[in-house]
């Protein structure tokens, strides 16, 4: 894969100031082999480098980040992601272009089509003739790498996304929980995710508080969830590859 930085500016949003980087990528399709280019964004703030910054992989969603439809979680999840950052001072978070688990809009019009006749989310897009779940997250991984990014608190609830970075070989030095109020619209998918798709979110209706606003912010290795409250987890497999540190 090629990357190319296209763009750096200024950034001025609701949380904080960040700066905006545009990544433009070419590699080989991994079943056809033919080039194709994709292209993502990264919103970095502050000195992120200084100790292992909070990171958040996102896949685009247009019928929730504009929208704001309640069928998903992925607007509250962009949005707790840019908030957590922007009150720790340093951060990234990576947005790519892979919307409805990377089928694309259209299909995930499809796929919703479906589940509004029964089906759930992953029975829909195997129907549909998808992956479950056709993300990849190679251009998130060497986003990070160019931003020399060696360690990071991963915002995420989703396994895939955490072993993906473990594999690249960045450690995570600690996860913390994506979880987002969930509604009547959004519960049976919340739990398809969580059932089927290894989701490690939990059930949860109330507003989620910033883990680093109760004091005792971890020191360096430590693993402290109850020092860093409700919003704070630990999978067994980021204990074990922080043992060492
Ligand atoms: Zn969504």
């Amino acid at each position: 894969m090629t990357l190319t930085q296209i763009a750096d500016v200024d950034f001025p949003t609701r949380w904080a100031t960040f700066r905006l980087l545009g990544f433009e990528a070419h590699r080989a399709d991994k079943v056809t082999g033919r080039e194709i280019s994709e292209t993502a964004l990264a919103l970095v703030l502050g000195d992120y480098l200084s100790s292992p910054p909070i990171v958040r992989i996102h896949s685009q969603c247009t019928t929730g980040e504009v929208f704001h439809s309640l069928r998903c979680d992925c607007h509250d999840q962009l949005h707790l992601a840019l908030r957590v950052i922007a009150e720790n001072g340093a951060g990234v978070l990576v947005y790519e272009q892979q919307e409805g688990r990377g089928i694309g809009l259209m299909e995930k019009l499809r796929a919703y089509e479906l589940q509004d006749q029964g089906l759930d989310t992953v029975e829909a897009n195997l129907f549909l003739g998808h992956a479950v779940d056709a993300r990849d997250y190679a251009l998130a991984v060497q986003i990070l790498r160019f931003l020399e990014i060696k360690s990071l608190r991963l915002i995420s609830n989703n396994p895939e996304k955490v072993q993906t970075v473990l594999a690249s070989g960045i450690e995570i030095f600690e996860r913390i929980a994506a979880d987002v109020p969930h509604n009547a619209h959004s519960s049976r998918y919340l739990a398809t995710k969580r059932d089927k798709l290894g989701h490690l979110s939990r059930e949860s209706s109330g507003p989620i508080a910033n883990p680093f606003l109760r004091g005792n912010r971890p020191a360096h290795g430590a693993l402290l969830p109850e020092a860093t409250g409700d919003a704070m987890d630990h999978t067994p497999e980021i204990a074990a590859s922080l043992g060492g540190d």
